[in-house]
């Protein structure tokens, strides 16, 4: 695949993106943990919070003071896995159940490897068990379908997770439709998504990374009702599950992708902005109202040589100029990112406690 040139916004030379897998929600989590750095607000107004400290509301609708506040979705991210701690341990004293997720990884990709281990990881921290399947990369798609199907079947397994990408000789579509939806807690089943779009309906999961943009959102007290809200990026996993749960609070939802003609105009309007492109530092300060709430998903690497592995990963927004005219932005790494595994183990919750009846 091809590498392509992009203005780093952050300088006036060029960097190089890197092509890296995105195809799931999780994939570079642990490389967002490790290189994330904070900015401290000009107001005082706090960027670095600890879980425990109240998050003041912040409003669309407030004029920029020049820094915006920075969404810290480490601490929020860890602040819900403290509180899933203490939801596993209570539902395993009260009923005897653990929680139970099951991961099938198919073939031997190095990067999918080191995410289902990160996964894995992740339900140990917080005492949720974990299941994990190896499939050779040359087995035919019924051997998965079979580890899916035992799966559905296993009543300590609470939610499944096929890795992606898989081989290209398996029909991805045919595979995730097999997991039970009682179990998709990446949210992916159709009937989940046509759930989710659907009023008066309510998806037994929704997927993680925009379940995660929306989260932060809420847990920085930002209103979402009768806000205009523009969503950058369709796809299946992140941008358009996130315009349905923008649409879902009541905010009014505008959707940009590639073909969309003057997509600055149309961002500059927005209150809320969720961006999930792939393309780094797209969205400049001058497509920016100022006031502005700005979730970047987009995680993009791009050459850096001062950096050990020769990349550092930024945003689909300019975070050095959005920054001084947003009123709340998420950084990247740090913003999204750990929220997506948070809102994995959440689903897992969740699907257990439904599974088990248990409140
Ligand atoms: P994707 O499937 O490639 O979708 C990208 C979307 O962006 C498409 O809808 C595309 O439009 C649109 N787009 C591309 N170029 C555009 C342009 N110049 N102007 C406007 N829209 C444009 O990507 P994805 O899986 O949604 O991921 C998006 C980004 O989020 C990636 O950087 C990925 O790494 C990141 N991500 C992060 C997390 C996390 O946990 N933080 C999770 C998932 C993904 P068309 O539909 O017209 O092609």
């Amino acid at each position: 695949m091809a590498s392509m040139m992009f203005t780093d916004c952050s300088s006036s030379t060029t960097s190089r993106l890197f092509h890296l897998n995105r195809r799931n929600g999780t994939s570079l989590l642990r490389q967002c943990v490790g290189q994330l750095r904070f900015q401290t607000t000009a107001s005082g107004r706090g960027c670095i919070r600890s879980s425990s400290s109240p998050i003041s509301a912040i409003s669309a609708d407030t004029k920029s003071e020049g820094v915006a506040t920075v969404i810290d979705g480490k601490a929020v991210a860890k602040k819900i896995r403290d509180e899933i701690t203490v939801e596993v341990s209570r539902m395993k004293e009260s009923i005897g159940v653990v929680p139970g997720l099951a991961v099938i990884l198919v073939g031997d990709r190095k990067d999918s490897a080191t995410y289902v281990r990160n996964k894995k990881k992740a339900c140990d921290s917080v005492g949720i068990k974990s299941f994990e399947v190896c499939v050779a990369e040359d087995s035919s798609e019924e051997e998965v379908l079979r580890s899916v199907s035992g799966f559905n079947d296993d009543p300590s397994v609470h939610g499944i997770l096929v890795q992606l990408p898989l081989p290209s000789h398996m029909d991805e579509q045919n595979i995730l439709n097999a997991v039970s939806i009682e179990k998709d807690v990446d949210g992916f089943h159709p009937l989940n998504i046509g759930r989710l779009a659907m009023r008066g309906r309510e998806p037994l999961f929704v997927p993680c990374t925009p379940k995660g943009c929306i989260e932060l959102l809420h847990r920085y007290n930002i209103g979402i009702k009768g806000k205009r809200a523009v969503v950058i990026g369709r796809s299946n996993i992140v941008g358009m599950p996130a315009a349905l749960l923008l649409q879902r609070e009541d905010a009014t939802v505008t959707i940009i992708h590639s073909r969309t003609k003057n997509p600055e105009e149309i961002t500059r309007e927005a209150d809320i902005i969720i961006s999930a492109v792939g393309q780094a530092n797209m969205v400049r300060g001058s497509w920016i109202k100022p006031g502005a709430v700005i979730i970047d998903v987009g995680i993009n690497p791009v050459e850096d040589s001062s950096a050990a592995r020769g990349y550092r990963l930024v945003g689909d927004i300019c975070y050095e100029e959005a920054s001084k005219v947003a009123s709340a932005i998420t950084p990247v790494p740090g913003g999204v990112g750990p929220m997506t595994i948070a809102m994995l183990l959440s689903n897992t919750l969740k699907s257990a406690k439904r599974i088990h009846n248990f409140q």
